[in-house]
């Protein structure tokens, strides 16, 4: 044994593990970790054996399959009236997890400040402490989990380097409207702040909202790293791919570390994602689908003590639990997977320090079946 100093001595198993394990462990329904529990479409599954046979087994180019990032420019392009170059402004990662990280070391020298906005997804801190920054919280307020962007304002300092969003926001389902990123706009103008937009789930949004994207916002565009997942837009958590999207000079950073980091991704499977965007159909139609399954989760909790906090994106949805029980949410999560077969997840690691509310996170990717057996089990809570 040698003596070592952890970058990160505070940090465990993440909850999503912990979580999962447990469930497996006393054979629960598993509405924690955020994956479905339906198959990727045929279609993509005969693409991506086609493409292995078709013989793409070498390494893809560093920066991406150029079809792949062809596609997606145009696609962004749609969405967001935004023009992307796709040969300077993307860069396909493995999952938006490494894009998020990578996006951080490239940026953050020790001591820079980087404001996340807790709770926070659980890669956001400690990408940015292994890197030597500090994390500087701006707490979002039980139950409607909104940003008043003049308390926030406050958070700024000279340190300031980045400043990280996300939109649908996990785990709490809100999301950021034109205001929010009309005021995020103003508030960064005129600094050398960047803005990391996680906006993994910009295409689950519910009740005829609209996904605010930094690129849709030139003045945020112009400073701002986004990130992307297809395991959440094609049911495929497993795939591990993503992509980000920023302006060529900041790019060309991130291009720096990427080429170390991974160098490059899964070569079969970008020409797969290519052919399937041919069919936007693919995309365009989650909002509904994802929206009736979240009406019939809140259907068959009607009954029970939880209590749904409005959910406006993402295939999560927080549920308070006050009246069940006064237990801190760990205890309490882990209490129901083990007594009443339905695992969760807590939000308290997605604070720095203390949980708001007591409230756990259900993930509706799932059957119609085994939400029913799920909120079946979940009735029989008794409070306590
Ligand atoms: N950001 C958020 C907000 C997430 O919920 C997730 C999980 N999908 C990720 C990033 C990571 O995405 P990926 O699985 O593509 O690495
Ligand atoms: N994004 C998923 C969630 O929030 C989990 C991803 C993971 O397990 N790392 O549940």
């Amino acid at each position: 044994m040698v003596n070592i100093e952890s970058k990160l001595p505070t940090v465990g198993t993440t909850i999503f593990t912990v979580m999962s394990q447990l469930a497996k462990k006393h054979n629960a329904i598993n509405l924690s970790q955020g994956f479905p529990n339906y198959d990727i479409a045929e279609r993509l599954k005969t693409l991506a054996k086609a493409n292995i046979d078709g013989g793409f087994n070498q390494y893809a180019p560093m920066a991406g399959d150029a079809g792949l990032r062809e596609a997606l420019a145009k696609k962004l392009e749609q969405s967001s009236g935004s023009k992307i170059n796709m040969d300077t402004e993307i860069t396909i990662t493995a999952g938006a997890t490494q894009a998020i990280y990578t996006a951080v070391s490239a940026f953050i020298q020790p001591g820079d400040e980087v404001i996340l906005i807790e709770p926070a997804y659980d890669c956001y801190a400690p990408s940015v402490i292994v890197n030597g920054g500090k994390v500087i919280a701006y707490p979002l307020q039980f139950p409607d989990y909104k940003v008043d962007w003049e308390i926030f304002e406050k958070l700024i300092t000279p340190s300031t380097k980045m400043i990280m969003i996300n939109t649908p926001h996990n785990p709490t389902g809100s999301i950021l409207r034109k205001s929010d990123l009309e005021q995020l706009e103003k508030i960064v103008a005129d600094t050398n702040i960047i803005v990391l937009s996680d906006e993994v789930y910009e295409h689950l949004i519910y009740d005829n909202e609209v996904h605010e994207s930094a690129l849709k916002y030139p003045k945020l565009k112009e400073r701002s790293i986004v990130t992307y997942s297809f395991g959440k837009t094609f049911h495929g958590t497993g795939w591990k791919l993503g992509y980000a999207v920023a302006p060529e000079y900041l790019m060309k950073e991130f291009r720096k570390v990427h080429q170390f980091n991974v160098f490059c991704v899964n070569h079969p499977l970008q020409k797969a994602l290519t052919s399937f965007l041919e069919n936007p159909e693919e995309y365009l139609n989650l909002p509904s689908f994802y929206q009736r399954k979240r009406d019939f989760l809140q259907a068959v909790l009607a009954e029970s003590g939880f209590k749904p906090i409005h959910c406006a994106g993402t295939y999560f949805q927080l549920y308070d639990y006050s009246q069940l029980s006064d237990e801190d949410d760990m205890t309490f999560a882990k209490r129901i997977t083990k007594d009443y077969g339905v695992a969760t997840i807590p939000i308290s690691p997605f604070y720095g320090s203390g949980t708001k509310g007591k409230v756990v996170r259900f993930c509706f990717a799932k059957t119609e079946d085994l939400l029913e057996q799920a909120g079946a089990r979940l009735q029989k809570i008794s409070a306590i």
